[in-house]
């Protein structure tokens, strides 16, 4: 790996299903840096409240667990189903437990030689001053139609419009909340993978990390 003069910090976000988790997995094998999927400590906490008998809603409670994080949910069969899903996007709303979970994505982030982060705030909040950010979507029928395959792939039979009408109303949920709402950050580069397999994806991924490298390297 070349030695670079900065810590190489990528940002990754984009809504659920874009493909974003692909392609930052990608890129931190391409740069041999390491990778923090932060969806999954949503999940963690989301699948900690569910476990309890807890609400997800219920922001004291969604906090505790944050605060009281079980790295071992993050390998839990149930980390990626459809329901552990819903309870990630719902205890995110809450502020006390995004607070609890910042200081881990933020030293993450700032190891030395740089990371690659994907979520939904990393350009904004996490890592606002991140070398390379890229804002990952696909449509919507896209989208539902991976997520389809993928909960397939795990057992869980879904219809496609089901999926759909989850994928839509998490989106509209992490969008619309106040604490670091899903968003494109100012300077994130835009990549559609709608109509792009998953080799081209990560080929454009790599060229528009490499031009911000590029850019910040003429900036001095
Ligand atoms: O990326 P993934 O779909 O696994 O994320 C699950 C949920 O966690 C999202 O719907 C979102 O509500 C939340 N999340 C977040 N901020 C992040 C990553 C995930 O709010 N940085």
């Amino acid at each position: 790996m070349a030695t670079r003069s900065f810590n190489l910090v990528i940002a990754v976000d984009g809504p659920a299903a874009s493909g974003k988790g692909t392609i930052a997995k990608a890129i931190a094998r391409h740069y041999g840096l390491p990778h923090m999927d932060t969806g999954a400590l949503y999940r963690a906490v989301g699948l900690a409240v569910l476990r309890r008998g807890g609400s997800p809603a219920d922001a004291g409670v969604a906090e505790a667990a944050a605060r009281a994080l079980d790295l071992s949910l993050l390998e839990d069969h149930a980390l990626r189903d459809a329901a552990t899903s819903e309870a990630a996007s719902g205890v995110a709303v809450h502020p006390g437990v995004r607070q609890a979970l910042f200081d881990l994505q933020r030293s993450f982030a700032a190891q030395p030689g740089g990371a690659v982060l994907d979520g939904r705030d990393i350009g904004t909040v996490i890592a606002p001053d991140a070398v390379a950010k890229l804002f990952v979507t696909a449509s919507d029928a896209v989208r539902s139609t991976r997520r389809q395959a993928e909960l397939a792939s795990r057992g869980e039979i879904r219809g496609f419009d089901e999926v759909l009408a989850d994928l839509r109303r998490r989106d509209a949920r992490d969008s619309d909340r106040d604490a670091a709402p899903l968003a494109q950050a100012a300077d994130a580069a835009l990549l559609d993978t709608s109509d792009l397999a998953i080799d081209a994806a990560v080929q454009r991924a790599v060229a528009l990390v490499e031009q911000r490298i590029g850019a910040m390297r003429e900036r001095g």
